[in-house]
């Protein structure tokens, strides 16, 4: 914003009869003139602001307030000359208008010098200083993207090398228990223990990978919600259950508190659930051992408040509007024994978002605990008493499904991918045909017409999409018993998933696949991934 001091004319004339003369002159042309009889006042002036300087030739100016104003002139920012208009007569040779030639943005007018054209030269001059403050804008708009982008990419930065860091933990831990199973042979609680560590390892790093996949989903409006009437409180223990080996393992103490009444509402119950065990996982993390964390459930109107406080090391007041940012970590990961990737806020903050809700914070400072508030709207009272009878209805009906032994082709060019699932699904009882490309998947089909086909979408001679399509065809043809094929990939967006079910796969599951879901799945269970 240009100021009204950046928009003065400064007459320096130190007679009082030159003075006099522009001052009216500029006055009667409607410009805002200040005057002043000496180079240093006029230094004062130029540093305040000023549109234009209008200046005469005098024998009294110093060689040093010249060089200074000289100095002055020559430092300016890189968008700033200052019109500077010396009047000076033709003949004169004095010192002092040599050293004036000299100044940067310097205009000579000869003395006498016509009204107009002074007038018209100090107009242009004045005109000329707009431009200059319009290109002060810009480079200002400039320098704040430019920090911006500095900041983008600094966070950028920090957020590879946190990420670097929490995958190098989990891949240290099951490269030592990979060891450990070399020699695991005749102790079979080594063997036991590296089991454990590879299963618990392996889900930690997926949770990062789905964290991340679910970041960039919420942030390009791809999140897909599967909403349905749940009971407040079933979400809440599913939540609780997940955070409580980090809550016990930190020996916190949990209370919950519930209305008496059962509270409902219509929402995703799997992403609700993990907002609210983010907040959990985050209370225990950020609490010294042995702390409190407390939730507390409230009607609040139509909406549900959903409390969750702890006594940990609270959140300083300059932080407390940018912990919802994405990659927003108030102390860096290196710091902290319990990393964590700095989405786990954003996204549950978009989760909310989504339901139409609220999620909030408060906290008095540091060291003196958080509160996180998740406000979400309950389901309408007729809804609730409908759709209960009707989930209790299906619930009542579902029953635990017998394992069965099935025959299964399994195709993957990665080896170790191959040989690990034939070992797990033989174990389980099943028959595995097992191919290494889509050629070989196409024909250990043809030979043993399997009822179930786990394929991997990216492989040599055939890709999964194609044997998929190819297997439809064969079954077509030779009316074989119809195979589900079920695809098998890293690739776990929803487009993914059309792609794979309109080249004929029954099932899309994104990898590490969990033997859990595989037994289901073989089973005829109808399995969300
Ligand atoms: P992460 O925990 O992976 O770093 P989050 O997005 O879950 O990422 O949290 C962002 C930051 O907010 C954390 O790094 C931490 O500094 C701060 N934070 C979150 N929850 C709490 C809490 N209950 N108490 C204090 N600080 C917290």
């Amino acid at each position: 914003m240009t100021s009204s001091d950046e928009l003065r004319v400064i007459v320096l004339a130190p007679t009082t009869r030159d003075a006099d003369i522009a001052h009216r002159l500029l006055k009667e042309a409607a410009m805002d003139v200040v005057a002043c009889r000496s180079i240093v006042e006029l230094l004062d002036h130029i540093e305040v602001g000023a549109a234009a300087v209008v200046m005469t030739d005098h024998p009294t100016y110093s060689q040093s307030s010249i060089t200074q104003l000289g100095r002055v002139l020559r430092n300016q920012p890189p968008w700033s000359e200052l019109p500077i208009i010396a009047l000076a007569r033709a003949e004169s040779a004095s010192e002092s208008l040599y050293a004036l030639r000299s100044l940067p943005g310097l205009v000579l007018l000869e003395r006498p010098v016509n009204t107009r054209t002074l007038l018209s030269s100090v107009s242009a001059a004045i005109r000329g200083r707009l431009r200059q403050y319009a290109m002060r804008e810009q480079f200002e708009k400039l320098r704040i993207a430019n920090d911006e982008l500095n900041e983008a990419a600094r966070t950028k930065d920090e957020f590879l090398a946190t990420l670097a860091h929490e995958l190098r933990n989990p891949l240290n831990a099951i490269s030592t228990s990979a060891q450990v199973l070399k020699v695991a042979a005749t102790r079979p609680r080594a063997l036991e223990f590296a089991i454990d560590v590879i299963g618990r390892q392996v889900g930690q790093m997926s949770r990062l990978l789905d964290d991340l996949l679910d970041v960039s989903r919420i942030t390009r409006n791809r999140m897909v919600l599967r909403k349905d009437l749940h009971s407040v409180s079933n979400i809440l223990n599913a939540a609780i259950e997940t955070a409580r080996p980090l809550i016990d393992q930190k020996r916190h103490l949990l209370t919950v508190n519930l209305p008496d009444k059962n509270l409902f509402l219509m929402g995703d119950a799997v992403r609700i659930a993990q907002v609210l065990s983010n907040l959990l996982t985050n209370a225990a993390k950020y609490t010294e051992p042995a702390g409190r964390i407390a939730i507390k459930v409230m009607e609040d109107g139509e909406m549900v408040a959903i409390c969750v406080s702890d006594t940990g090391i609270g959140i300083p007041q300059h932080s407390i509007h940018s912990i919802f940012d994405m990659f927003a970590q108030l102390r860096p990961a290196i710091d902290r024994s319990d990393g964590g990737l700095g989405i786990g806020l954003a996204l549950a903050k978009g989760i909310v978002d989504l339901h139409g809700g609220t999620l909030s914070v408060t906290s008095d400072g540091e060291n003196r605990g958080s509160e996180f508030v998740v406000r979400l709207p309950l389901a309408p009272c007729d809804v609730t008493t409908s759709l209960m009878d009707k989930s209790t209805a299906t619930s009542d009906a579902h029953t635990e499904p017998q394992s069965l032994s099935r025959r299964v082709l399994i195709a993957d060019d990665n080896a170790d991918s191959l040989q690990s699932l034939t070992l797990l699904l033989q174990a389980q009882g099943h028959t595995v045909f097992a191919a290494k490309d889509g050629g070989e998947a196409i024909r250990l089909f043809e030979q043993h017409h399997p009822e179930f086909a786990l394929l991997d979408i990216g492989m040599p001679v055939l890709n999964g999409y194609e044997v998929a399509q190819q297997v439809r065809s064969l079954c077509d043809a030779n009316t074989m018993s119809k195979a589900t094929l079920i695809a098998v990939t890293g690739w776990g967006q929803p487009e993914d998933k059309r792609k794979a079910l309109a080249a004929g796969f029954d099932h899309h599951v994104t990898k590490p696949v969990g033997s859990d879901i595989l037994r289901s799945l073989l089973n005829g269970v109808e399995v969300v991934s």
